[in-house]
């Protein structure tokens, strides 16, 4: 007698981006998955480190694929992927693919398992298509901080001081990752957290903010530029995540090996 309660699982549709993965037994993986309608989620690919497992490419950093899943008892599993986007360009090169991973760690960090956001899923795509079409990837980085930063709330304020409204025209301003942005030396006393940055980079900052993401390419910034907005965005996150990233020691010392354009501090 068959019985009432059908047997058929579950599944549902979604394009989704791997951003993290661990092995599983000897032939499976736990994927942690960024889709654009669930959040994140975790799903197993089943056999997809067997040779020649459809689930194989799709289980990669990074690769972007419409995913099939089935609904599971403890975790959902993959059950079909078409790749929409592998990234190859990003993938022949260690400093693309520590930014890339970059890029993932941050989405993996800043992201609650089931929370949907899809705007951050369109920002974590774009920001990979940028790298596979050869943008600048420091660049690439810093505009993906402050729209990721932007979308989720958390955007610093560098249009003017906090405390005042104005702004000096040169010299230094304070960046305070607590006050949640700048102010100037005229304003009392520095905030603890407080970082002296010169008052030119926040033209950089607004160039970058507005830009399109095709067009991040054209613009020129100075290597003073560049290190100072990655210090300020650096300890913006850090003080909201309240914790360093592990990949940004990857970063470093991936940038060492081939010709670095900052100098380390
Ligand atoms: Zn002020």
């Amino acid at each position: 007698m068959r019985s009432v309660y059908s047997t058929a699982m579950k599944t549902y549709v979604n394009p989704g981006i791997v951003i993290r993965r661990i092995d599983l037994g000897e032939k499976d993986r736990i994927l942690t998955i960024y889709t654009k309608d669930y959040g994140k989620l975790s799903a197993v690919a089943k056999g997809c480190r067997r040779p020649g497992s459809k689930l194989a490419g799709p289980s990669e950093p990074f690769v972007y694929s419409k995913m099939m899943f089935a609904c599971g008892r403890d975790l959902d599993i993959l059950t079909q992927a078409d790749v929409r986007e592998s990234f190859p360009n990003i993938r022949s090169c260690i400093t693309t693919t520590a930014h890339a991973i970059y890029l993932l760690e941050l989405i993996d960090k800043f992201s609650e398992d089931r929370q949907p956001n899809a705007e951050l899923f369109d920002i974590l795509l774009s920001g990979l298509y940028m790298l596979e079409g050869g943008t600048d990837p420091e660049l690439t980085a810093r505009y993906f901080e402050l729209q990721l930063l932007r979308t989720l709330g958390y955007e610093p304020h560098f249009e003017a001081c906090l405390r005042c409204g104005n702004l000096p025209r040169s010299g230094l301003v304070v960046f305070s990752p607590s006050l949640g942005g700048v102010q100037c030396q005229l304003c009392g006393a520095l905030p603890s957290d407080g970082m002296l940055v010169p008052v030119a980079l926040i033209s950089y900052v607004k160039a970058l903010k507005t830009a399109e993401p095709n067009r991040i390419r054209e613009l020129q910034f100075p290597a003073g530029a560049r290190r100072d907005l990655a210090r300020v965005l650096k300890w913006h996150i850090r003080y909201r995540l309240d914790s360093d990233l592990k990949s940004t020691a990857f970063l470093r010392e991936s940038q060492s090996n081939t010709a670095p354009q900052v100098s380390p501090r």
